[in-house]
């Protein structure tokens, strides 16, 4: 099938350029970018344009930040064309639902991407969780904002989330995984003085679930989940990608690559089937935090 890929930044170039090419289902046959192109592929810096130019293009894939994607979901969807949205898959969860009718309408396919949950070790993590109870579990999210988001003001403007940009990453997992769902309590967001979302957050759910994600982490990075059952401990360490038993390496692999491949496998599916993959679950604990979570402001944050 071909696709359009909108949005030409760090992840498009990073991840779905090389999965789009590696993969034998897809052929990148345009992109859309005020400034970003892709070596030899026809380049729109329209959307409306390449809308009105391309019907041949079926299937767009949207990676541009959350804030504006929903005009451009809304306008594809309007136009026929399959969806793909990166995470978090809008700027609120009302938008989100909007999209979703709209797919539906329209018998097209609209998939919220979670591309944490395709990483190597989540499938098995969910399967040894399955017949157990979890009575405890941690997460620890914390990386260096400079390096992952270099420049990239928008994750601290209206909508940018801040560090639940990847914090939505450890929730994605932690709704895929569990058992049973669960539901925050409690929360405390540090808040750069100059900055309108937290760099840091304390989230306490219910079932003994908590989380710690802070984007000033400079050195190691850590990207954990740890799990506490009856019937021993298990973790997953390199954001899903590696899992422990009991303290001893249980299987995965220490690369991101397998992930963006696993959802662009997964569109192809969804399209074949006629179906719609949308889970808001890890952006209503966002939703939730932002809403209940206390607020405290910290050292002003500088690029
Ligand atoms: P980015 O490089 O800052 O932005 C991607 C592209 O979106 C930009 O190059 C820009 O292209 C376009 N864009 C930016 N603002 C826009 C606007 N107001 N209207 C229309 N287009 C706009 O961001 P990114 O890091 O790729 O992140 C994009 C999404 O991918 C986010 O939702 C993020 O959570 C997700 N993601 C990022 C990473 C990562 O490591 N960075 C990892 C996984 C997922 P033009 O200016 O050329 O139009």
């Amino acid at each position: 099938m071909k696709i359009a890929l909108v949005g030409i930044g760090k992840i498009a170039l990073d991840q779905h350029v090389p999965a789009i090419a590696a993969s034998p289902d897809w052929e990148l046959a345009a992109t859309v970018s005020r400034s970003g192109r892709v070596a030899d592929v026809p380049a729109f810096t329209d959307f409306d344009t390449f809308l009105a130019e391309r019907p041949d293009v079926p299937v767009v894939s949207l990676c541009m930040p959350p804030v504006p994607r929903y005009a451009y979901a809304a306008a594809a969807l309007r136009a026929g064309r399959h969806v793909m949205l990166e995470k978090p898959p809008g700027a609120t969860l009302a938008e989100v639902y909007d999209l979703q009718a709209m797919a539906a309408a329209r018998g097209l396919t609209l998939y919220t991407t979670w591309h944490s949950r395709m990483a190597h070790a989540v499938a098995a993590a969910k399967a040894w969780l399955a017949d157990t109870t979890v009575t405890q579990a941690h997460i620890t999210w914390r990386e260096d904002v400079r390096k992952w988001h270099p420049g990239q003001d928008w994750v601290f403007e209206p909508g940018g989330m801040g560090v639940f940009d990847p914090g939505s990453n450890a929730l994605s997992i932690l709704t895929h995984v569990l058992p049973r769902p669960v539901h925050l309590t409690a929360a405390t967001l540090d808040f750069p003085s100059n900055r309108q979302t937290p760099i840091a957050a304390q989230m306490t759910f219910t079932g003994g679930v908590t989380a710690d994600f802070d984007w000033r982490q400079t050195g190691p990075q850590t990207w954990d989940i740890t799990f506490d059952t009856p019937k021993g401990a298990l973790a997953l360490r390199m954001g899903g990608n590696v899992i422990e038993v009991n303290g001893k390496p249980a299987g995965g692999e220490n690369t991101i690559m397998g992930e963006y491949p696993a959802l662009y496998a997964a569109m192809t599916d969804l399209i074949r089937q006629g179906r719609s993959d949308v889970d808001l679950a890890p952006m209503i604990h966002v939703a939730d935090a932002l809403t209940l979570g206390a607020r405290r402001e910290v050292e002003a944050f500088h690029f």
